[in-house]
């Protein structure tokens, strides 16, 4: 789950997001649309940890992020205490992050092995249970440079996938992938969706947030400024930015 209460987050002068409140609950999957610019981002690295909120309140699965209240103030959550909650969300990002020097199983195994000590035999034979599960099974021997982008995003969402997160985030996972190739990738997140994955997805793929996504959040200017049922919402959106918004993109 995501709770979230009057985030604020700002870079030097510029606020970005403002006065954010988010509730996701487990098994839901929640779509983020909105403009260039608008925060859609930064919320999400904030979710994972990537950026410290300034004010407000963030707990991921019950863990607080950023700040938390004690008797006489509020603290800031340990590095150490971060990264290991942060161990738990998996986030897939636009340019797929591969690490370009390891075959694909190597992604894949890296982090239990890395990060969990696992043992290599153990991660290898998990590396290619989840390679098959995203349609990759005898890939693993394939360095990325010798992947299709599609295959090189499957890749990623298994990497993901290895540390048992609780709670997946993309963003624009398929923006940077050829037209033919956006369908592969969709169908592997709609599976993980199936399966009673937590997300929160920023896309542009309307037919991904109508078919799958339980929720919407539009967001315009570092606001929510519509959310509610998905199929709702982009049937008859109630806020003026939210339909010039779905204008232009549907
Ligand atoms: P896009 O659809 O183009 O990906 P977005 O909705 O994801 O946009 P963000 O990347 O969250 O938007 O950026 C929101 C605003 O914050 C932008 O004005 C951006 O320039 C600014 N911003 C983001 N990261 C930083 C940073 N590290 N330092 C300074 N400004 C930043
Ligand atoms: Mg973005």
């Amino acid at each position: 789950t995501i709770h979230g209460r009057g985030i604020r987050k700002s870079f030097g002068a510029k606020t970005v997001l403002t006065n954010i409140n988010l509730d996701i609950s487990s098994g839901e999957v929640c779509c983020v649309i909105g403009p260039s610019g608008s925060g859609k981002s930064t919320l999400l690295r904030c979710v994972n940890g990537l950026e410290t909120i300034d004010l407000g309140v963030l707990k991921v699965n019950g863990d607080h992020f950023g700040y938390y209240e004690t008797d006489h103030a509020f603290q800031a959550v340990s590095r150490k205490r971060l990264a290991e909650q942060r161990t738990k969300i998996g986030m897939v990002f636009q340019q797929f992050n591969l690490f370009p020097n390891m075959t694909a199983q190597e992604n894949v195994m890296a982090g239990p092995v890395l990060v969990k000590g696992h043992k290599k035999q153990e991660a290898a034979k998990k590396a290619q249970q989840l390679l098959a599960s995203v349609g990759l099974s005898g890939f693993g021997g394939q360095y990325p440079a010798q992947l299709s982008g599609g295959q090189q995003q499957r890749v990623a969402i298994a990497r993901s996938l290895a540390m048992d997160p609780d709670i997946m985030l993309f963003d624009e996972p398929t923006s940077a992938l050829d037209p033919e190739k956006v369908g592969e990738v969709l169908a592997v997140m709609k599976d993980l969706a199936r399966k009673g994955m937590t997300m929160l997805v920023v896309t542009h793929e309307m037919g991904f947030a109508r078919e799958v996504a339980d929720s919407l959040l539009f967001m315009d200017e570092g606001c929510i400024v519509e959310r509610g049922d998905a199929r709702e919402v982009l049937a008859n959106p109630k806020e003026r930015r939210t339909q010039a918004f779905l204008e232009r993109v549907l």
